[in-house]
């Protein structure tokens, strides 16, 4: 078993390479971002909160993380290998991290940081459309992930969203916290030898080969 951290950018990709691998390896998929997407759906104090933090673009309290996060992988899934997308963020959470997979006999695993430049995750955000049935990421920004009927997913006809952070604004806050917050923990990983660095700037097929390539070793 080999558990799994994707570090990354905002739409460096992370989600899109963590579906492949759910479906190469059989590991769960834990999106931190899509666990707080349900969280914010219920309409009580705590559901609000995370609901404005996410249309903000500013992370949601370690509190709440720690949380949800908790619950989340002492699930049954989570025995045979995870894959972590979008959590830790932070040096704090890190840590926690840690003590939380000691109480748990679970390994830390390979840590992969996919780079990608700032512009090219501009393109990629505001071109970015969800399929709400099968969670299907399209882009309009590119030819080869246009889907053919504008609004429909060509997988399952699902209709197509666009995620209310998913917008310029947005993306500027994402990206100064993940400069702020969330690089620290390259050198951080770098140092304690787990961390894997690859390209995530040419095309998804491309960033998966060079993950599989370093799980498979
Ligand atoms: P993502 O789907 O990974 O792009 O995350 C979407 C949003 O969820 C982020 O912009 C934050 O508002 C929130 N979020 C995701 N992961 C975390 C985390 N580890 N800690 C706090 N907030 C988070």
């Amino acid at each position: 078993m080999k558990n799994i951290i994707l570090i990354a950018a905002p739409a460096a990709g992370k989600g899109t390479q963590a579906k492949m691998l759910k479906e190469k390896y059989n590991y769960a998929h834990i999106s931190a971002g899509d666990l707080l997407r349900d969280a914010a759906k219920v309409n009580d104090e705590t559901g609000n909160y995370i609901n404005k933090q996410l249309k903000d673009g500013k992370l949601v309290s370690e509190e709440i993380m720690f949380d949800i996060l908790k619950k989340r992988i002492t699930q049954a899934d989570c025995k045979n290998g995870y894959i972590l997308d979008g959590f830790p963020r932070t040096l704090e959470q890190a840590e926690y991290y840690e003590e939380l997979i000691k109480t748990l006999n679970y390994d830390l695993g390979l840590v992969i940081f996919i780079d990608v430049l700032k512009s090219e995750l501009e393109r990629r955000i505001v071109g970015r459309r969800i399929c709400e049935e099968c969670g299907f990421i399209y882009n309009i920004n590119f030819e080869d992930q246009k889907p053919s009927n504008d609004n429909l997913c060509d997988k399952c006809g699902g209709k197509l969203y666009q995620r209310s952070d998913d917008n310029k604004d947005s993306f500027e806050t994402r990206y100064q916290t993940y400069l702020n917050m969330t690089k620290p923990l390259i050198d951080y990983y770098e140092n304690i030898g787990v961390l894997h660095k690859i390209n995530g700037g040419i095309n998804k097929e491309t960033t998966f080969n060079s993950i599989t390539t370093i799980i498979n070793k």
